[in-house]
């Protein structure tokens, strides 16, 4: 078991669970996990021919009875023998007609015969200790399972496979090399061991410190990923913005409404642009105002501005631009974003001298017209998130980011001691600092706390 992890694992203990989504269905699995469970599913599963026993892999059709024997319903029993199994112990797997109540009274009778009811996430958390997976295809398991567009769950499925671990490996093996040459050289000083100079330990550090500063940098977009990118519609009253929101979620699929926040004035839409999830906050107008309700809605339009990835200012083609529209060009001025000239099926008057560089984009909320450009705009904005790192390999999460930011700054700093000639052995704090920061990454020495932090958030039954 890896280290760090038998504190908080006890392989004594047979966990059980529903992995199935609760309602009904026309199946469910139940999932056991332990050394227990082979013992367990024998007391109360009975196969319709005696020929047929719980072997690795293979399938057995019987009825699962309760305590006293009473049959609760048909099932399919799979058994997979440690370690050639998700969690690298014993499991069984059972497929029950997906009726809530009976499912319920088949855990019941495991539970009775001693296994306990898995906490969220604990079958991966046992994969991860068992060493059938590291931390970071862990976490891609629970982001494969809720993600929402192809795009998110590609990118779990990558790392899900390792598309992470295996690049860092490499890295780190070669860290490793250089730290035994360092302690080499401090260790075998008399022995006329070699010590290698100063620029060749640069040399052999640098391009692991660029690879992970690459891999830092995928996490740019590898958020906007697993959060979406966040978009706000901004302009002055009537110009056409609930319009155009209205067409550019009604053109794509909308994925999820459960935003927080509704109780501000702003009504926020996510939807996807080539599995990218673009997240709409369509907001009050901003003028000038001396209302006091208008100027409450100004106000946290102002605030959802703040929060934005990118704003698409509108204007209304069909008028001249006044002091209002400069104003909300001014908020919009603050963060990336788009002009959007509206009603463009009207006769135009607008003088778009007053736009300067910005990048603009003209459209017919009312007929459609420009809605494609508009789109390949917002394309052209998420392709310059990209890195130039193939798709596959992206960090889609703080914690991944923190630890190879961490990697990274350690070698930086090991490189600055190595230019100004500052002893080894301090130079090696360094790069043990670096190496601990990928271990952390992959979960080879991890603390209760990180654990904890990750699982809890799993579902229960994976
Ligand atoms: P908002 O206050 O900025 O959200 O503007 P609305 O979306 O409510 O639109 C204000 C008015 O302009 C409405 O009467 C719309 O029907 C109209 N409108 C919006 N977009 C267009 C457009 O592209 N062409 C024309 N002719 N009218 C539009």
């Amino acid at each position: 078991m890896r280290e760090g992890l038998h504190k908080i694992v006890s392989d004594e203990e047979t966990i059980v669970a529903i992995s199935t989504a609760l309602g009904r269905s026309g199946i469910g699995v139940i999932r056991m996990s332990g050394r227990e469970c082979l013992s367990v599913a024998r007391r109360f599963f009975k196969p319709h021919s005696q020929k047929f026993d719980l072997q690795h892999r293979k399938v057995v059709v019987g009825t699962w009875n309760d305590v006293h024997a009473s049959e609760i319903d048909e099932v399919i029993v799979t058994f997979f023998q440690a370690p050639h199994s998700y969690t690298g112990e014993d499991v069984i797997e059972i497929s029950a007609h997906g009726n809530p109540v009976a499912l319920r009274r088949i855990v019941e009778s495991t539970l009775f015969a001693g296994a306990r009811v898995a906490a969220p996430g604990e079958f991966t958390l046992r994969a991860v200790a068992n060493g059938k997976m590291d931390l970071v295809q862990a976490e891609a398991v629970r982001d494969f399972i809720e993600s929402q567009t192809e795009q998110q769950a590609k990118i779990a499925r990558r790392q899900m496979n390792g598309s992470v671990s295996k690049r860092l490996r490499p890295i780190k093996e070669k860290l490793i090399d250089a730290i035994a040459h360092l302690e080499a050289g401090i260790d075998f000083a008399e022995d006329d061991v070699d010590v290698p100079a100063n620029a060749t330990i640069i040399d052999n550090i640098r391009p692991l410190r660029l690879e992970l500063t690459a891999l830092k940098e995928t996490f740019g977009f590898g958020k906007i990923l697993a959060t979406g990118l966040r978009l706000v519609i901004l302009g002055k009253p009537n110009v056409g913005k609930s319009s155009l929101f209205n067409r550019l979620v009604a053109a794509e699929r909308a994925i999820v409404t459960d935003i927080p926040g509704t109780t501000r004035d702003v009504v926020t839409e996510t939807i996807s642009l080539d599995g990218v999830p673009l997240s709409f906050a369509d907001t009050a107008g901003v003028r000038q105002t001396t209302d006091v309700v208008e100027t409450i809605g100004v106000a946290r339009t102002f605030e959802v501005v703040s929060e934005a990835d990118l704003a698409l200012l509108v204007v209304d083609g069909s008028s001249s631009f006044d002091d209002d529209d400069r104003q909300a060009l001014h908020r919009a001025s603050r963060i990336p974003h788009i002009v959007v000239i509206n009603k463009s099926d009207l006769p135009q008057v607008i003088d778009l001298s007053v736009l300067n560089g910005a990048t603009r984009v003209v459209v017919s909320a009312k007929t459609g017209r420009g809605l494609q450009e508009l789109n390949n705009e917002l394309r052209t904005f998420l392709a310059s998130h990209r890195t130039s790192l193939a798709d596959d390999l992206i960090l889609t999460n703080t914690r991944q980011h923190e630890a190879v930011s961490n990697a990274s700054a350690a070698l930086g700093r090991a490189e600055h001691a190595l230019t100004t000639g500052v002893p080894h052995e301090m130079v090696l704090m360094d790069l043990y600092d670096a190496l601990a920061a990928l271990d952390d990454l992959t979960g080879e020495v991890v603390t209760d706390d990180i654990l904890g932090r990750i699982f809890s958030t799993f579902c229960v039954g994976k």
